[in-house]
């Protein structure tokens, strides 16, 4: 079963926390207590060693004798690690009654509170839960970190923490802070491992922070490809970029998944834009990205796929530099090579196909403006963008300009992601097997000979849905 946990890092110093149980169990859990300043109180009949050295150190207090509720009076917390499951359940049901979290040992359905498998370098702590799912997979992913941040770690914490009033002071303004972070940790630290030492990563700090905020803030505008929705098909830069955002500018095509890597204190603005939406839906956008730019924040403005490709990224980047807005294009992972790459679709064959064309008809306009002839041509593959509604009149040129009814088609819907479907057909039946199938955006439409390979060489997700056999259609 699932359990959602909200982590947090408590202060527990000089608050009272009860411990019950004496044994080696109880012993580590008042040694982390301990460590975090808090008051520990344990309550066992017997104590271990180690314990009854802190006791007669008075450095924690004991009462020798069984569990009873009262012992729980003024805790903020409490850990039942008992070796006796009913005294676990008596402490659990009466902090549970006083509303003091608790956690019993290796029992995560009795606990309110789990401790987390910690990795720790000074100040700066890692924590791990599986949820109390898989206690196993944290210490693993634990072990793992252990070896991958390095000691330098809490130097380096420590010596943000000792000028932290001067660097809030010199830098009031928290973009502007962030940037300075980000610049001074790219000279110290590029890897989180310190560069030099303490002392010479000190006088490094102090110079920086003498220079700092004498420039005023650029602000400037990086239009991101996002890819098709797997976060895995973010490039680093676009990573590099979500990370270092002020503000967020994305589309409705953005997945949630690869919305989840930006940085999470990064403004983030939807300006998704539905077909039919009035004219000025682009000009809004414009003046968002100008507005945000010009107060100097780092803009990162995400879209699906390719910036470039059916993206109006060249649109956003005229008008940028129209205005003298810095800019940086990174591109990403179009819908037409992803869908290819998902649906076991190569886009050229030496057998089936020399040349793609990328191409979109979503409106009269752009419908009458394509070279039909030249799209109808064989032993070429056609990608289709933001076609799902013109299917009917899509088939009806293609068949006008001499393309076979017999040509296959693959419909890839939501291309990369999880509920990825393809449907298969032929060029005479496209329309009914979207219809059919009820085909919705986002949908991309390949249709070339080389579609008929999704039949078999399809890797991912649910297999591809093929037209029902001629006959049986008859029959139906
Ligand atoms: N700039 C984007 C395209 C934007 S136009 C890119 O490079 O991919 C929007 C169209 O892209 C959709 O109508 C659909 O045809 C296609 N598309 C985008 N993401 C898709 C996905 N995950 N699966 C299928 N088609 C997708």
């Amino acid at each position: 079963m699932h359990t959602p946990l909200f982590p947090l890092f408590a202060d527990l110093r000089g608050r009272p926390v009860l411990v019950a149980g004496g044994g080696a169990v109880a012993a580590r859990k008042v040694e982390r207590l301990l460590a975090a300043g808090a008051r520990v109180r344990v309550i066992a009949p017997n104590l271990h060693p180690d314990l009854r050295v802190l006791v007669a150190a008075r450095r924690i207090s004991h009462r020798p004798c069984a569990f009873t509720p009262e012992a729980l009076d003024g805790a903020w917390l409490a850990i039942a690690a008992t070796d006796d499951a009913a005294t676990n359940r008596a402490v659990a049901s009466a902090a549970g009654e006083r509303r003091v979290l608790v956690n019993v040992v290796d029992d995560a359905t009795l606990s309110s509170f789990h401790l987390p498998a910690v990795v720790e370098r000074g100040d700066v702590q890692v924590a791990i839960s599986s949820g109390g799912a898989a206690p196993m997979l944290a210490r693993r992913l634990r072990e793992k970190l252990e070896v991958l941040l390095d000691e330098s770690l809490g130097t380096l914490a420590a010596l943000f923490a000792r000028h932290r009033s001067a660097i809030r002071a010199r830098l009031p303004d928290l973009p502007q802070r962030r940037r300075w972070f980000d610049a001074v940790l790219d000279r110290l630290a590029p890897d989180l491992r310190l560069t030099a030492n303490a002392a010479d990563a000190e006088r490094e700090l102090l110079a920086a922070l003498a220079g700092a905020g004498k420039t005023t803030a650029r602000g400037s505008v990086t239009l991101v490809g996002a890819g098709p929705g797997d976060p895995g098909l973010l490039t680093l830069r676009a990573l590099r970029a979500m990370n270092d955002a002020d503000v967020i500018v994305h589309d409705r095509l953005v997945s949630p998944q690869v919305l989840a890597m930006a940085r999470r204190d990064a403004q983030r603005i939807d300006v998704g834009k539905r077909v039919g939406d009035p004219i000025d839906a682009q000009d809004r956008i414009h003046a968002t990205l100008l507005e945000h730019a010009r107060a100097g924040r780092r803009v990162v403005r995400l879209k699906g796929g390719d910036p470039f490709v059916f993206g109006r990224g060249g649109e956003e980047l005229e008008f940028l530099r129209a205005h003298d807005i810095a800019c940086e294009v990174v591109p990403g992972i179009t819908a037409a090579l992803a869908c290819a790459a998902y649906a076991g679709v190569p886009l050229t064959h030496r057998e089936h196909a020399q040349s793609v064309r990328l191409i979109t008809a979503h409106t009269q306009a752009s419908l009458d403006t394509l070279d039909w002839r030249a799209l109808a041509a064989e032993r070429q593959t056609l990608a289709v963008y933001m076609g799902v509604g013109v299917l009917e009149r899509l088939r009806a040129r293609l068949l006008a300009h001499g393309r076979a009814p017999h040509t296959p088609f693959a419909l890839i819907e939501n291309g990369s992601r999880p509920e990825q479907r393809v449907i298969l057909g032929t060029l005479a039946d496209l329309p009914d097997r979207a219809r059919a199938e009820n085909v919705r955006a986002p949908a991309l439409l390949i249709l070339g000979e080389v579609a008929a390979l999704a039949e078999p060489l399809h890797w991912f997700g649910a297999a591809p849905l093929a037209a029902p056999p001629a006959r049986a259609q008859a029959a139906a």
